[in-house]
């Protein structure tokens, strides 16, 4: 039974196959039916020993839906985390939620517009009565400041991307019916260290870490680094003793992310692999993953500590944005084509069996025919099986903004169409070669009643690429199976049945 003060929580669809255009290298548009409230697992359950214990229906719900990428999920955490150490008390059902916190994401136009849709749709249901309180928190707060509070005046709270602290004790005077500010300012850039407990809104069997804040990198289509900040690394003790509290929960597996991971610890002499190697000692860690490695200035010694550690998965999210290097140039990407083909080329000599995982950009302006025909023979020649794809949105602050050559988005479209279509050829061909051989899943999802299970082989990132379905068998989230794989379906997740009984 889970303790009281969670209200019968589920996820959303966590699973998206394929990653459609979701996963820009800093958090791109997420599918609109991705959007989630977020829920605790036991991992962070136990962080939090004060909790109501009369729940019932005239109390104050919160619930809080969540937009954007695993690192503003991680913000999520920290937000519903702060308000319970507050005494919220907290519910996925939106249906019985008196006050709804809404975590934006402001990364480009459609993400912006799949946020104000949200604030809109919260607000006809205040209209109606349905809920008392509106808050809207995160990345489009914190990019539009008072102009967005001045458009929404129906919201009852705004908060910038902050420790959460305030926040919490903000919903709680809501809840309680008491007065409070309607606009919390952030504290400035927020401090690299511990973020403190969160409460997990992912399965029991991973569990995302943010392993620095900001970026120092100057791409000119995007403003994260005028929202989140300059590249703050958090300590290698911090993470390690995150990690320990991770696993003592039951996390099997840690996703790394940050805005530009390949530059952790850099401040501080030290390099991504120092953090992946003493992660993959930690006790209980069955798999490391990195995500969203920037691939100029890449720390080498990561591929030895690959083939060193078992646990440490070979995989890599290393986004490329494009191919074409005047492009590559105009985005202010360090490097041309060619060295980024280097780089995949030296991942996959120096680590054989590693996965790799990119993301497009199309449609930026400037981009030729031919820009884009390089773009997809790439994803061909190159075997990109898993690929996040977007179309270019101008950004106002942005150097890009300011570009000739805009591309008419019929034409981006038309592109992103393309590199996707590419991408799928691939996967279905990589995928197929899966067919008849065993696999190592870990179990993201089971139920009670059901004979099957989803999970992932480690070729997988959760939520961005594929899944795996194993029919006939009761397996527990977190568990390991082995597998037989059957065939795909329609996306090409693997279908398998066990090799072992349980
Ligand atoms: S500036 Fe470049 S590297 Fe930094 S978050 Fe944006 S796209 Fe990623």
């Amino acid at each position: 039974m889970p303790p009281p003060w969670v209200a019968g929580y589920t996820l959303g669809p966590r699973f998206r196959p394929k990653g459609h255009g979701s996963d820009a290298e800093h958090g791109g548009p997420r599918d609109p039916e991705s959007s989630r409230r977020a829920a605790p697992t036991q991992a962070a359950r136990s962080h939090f020993a004060e909790v109501p214990s009369d729940l019932n229906k005239k109390q104050p719900y919160v619930s809080l839906v969540h937009l954007g990428c695993a690192r503003n999920l991680i913000d999520s955490e920290l937000m519903l985390g702060r308000m319970a150490e507050a005494g919220v008390v907290i519910t996925d059902d939106a249906s019985v939620a008196h006050t709804v916190v809404l975590n934006t994401c402001s990364f480009i136009g459609p993400a912006r517009e799949e946020s104000e849709g949200a604030i809109r749709a919260l607000l006809k249901r205040k209209k109606k009565g349905e809920i008392e309180r509106v808050v809207v928190a995160g990345c489009l707060v914190q990019r539009y400041k008072h102009d967005l509070a001045a458009k929404f005046p129906g919201v009852d709270l705004f908060a910038e991307i902050s420790d959460y602290k305030a926040l919490a004790k903000s919903v709680k005077a809501l809840t309680d019916g008491e007065k409070t500010a309607s606009y919390l300012e952030g504290p400035g850039l927020r401090e690299p260290d511990r973020d403190g407990a969160r409460l997990l809104a992912t399965p029991n069997s991973y569990a995302y870490m943010r392993i620095s804040h900001g970026c120092d990198h100057t791409c000119s289509f995007c403003a994260i680094p005028s929202i989140r900040g300059p590249h703050r690394s958090k300590s290698l003790e911090d993470l390690v003793s995150e990690a320990h509290e991770l696993t003592s929960g039951g996390v099997r597996e840690l996703v790394l992310v940050a805005e530009d991971s390949t530059a952790w610890g850099r401040e501080n002499a030290q390099e991504l692999p120092d953090l992946v190697e003493a992660l993959a000692q930690v006790d209980g860690v069955k798999r490391v993953r990195v995500m969203y490695a920037y691939p100029n200035r890449f720390p080498w010694r990561l591929t030895e500590v690959m083939r060193a550690h078992p646990n440490v998965v070979p995989y890599l999210d290393i986004p490329v944005q494009h191919i074409a290097t005047p492009i590559l140039r105009s985005m202010r990407r360090a490097g041309s084509g060619d060295q980024v083909r280097k780089i995949l080329d030296r991942l996959r000599a120096d680590v054989p069996n590693i996965t790799l995982r990119t993301t497009l950009l199309m449609g930026f302006p400037g981009e030729t025919d031919a820009d884009a025909a390089e773009a997809v023979e790439f994803v061909r020649e190159y075997q990109i099986a898993r690929l996040g794809a977007f179309t270019y949105s101008p950004e106002q602050g942005t150097p890009g903004f300011e570009l000739d050559g805009r591309v008419p988005g019929d034409v981006a479209k038309a592109r992103y169409d393309a590199v996707i279509a590419a991408r799928d050829g691939v996967l279905h061909a990589t995928q197929s070669q899966l067919v008849g051989t065993e696999v190592e899943i870990l179990v993201d999802e089971s139920h009670p009643d059901a004979e099957a299970v989803v999970g992932r082989t480690a070729a997988d990132a959760p939520e961005v690429d594929l899944i795996a379905v194993v029919r006939g068998t009761r397996a527990k989230v977190g568990d390991f199976l082995r597998a037989r794989v059957d065939s795909l379906d329609s996306e090409s997740n693997l279908v398998c049945t066990p090799l072992e009984k349980r």
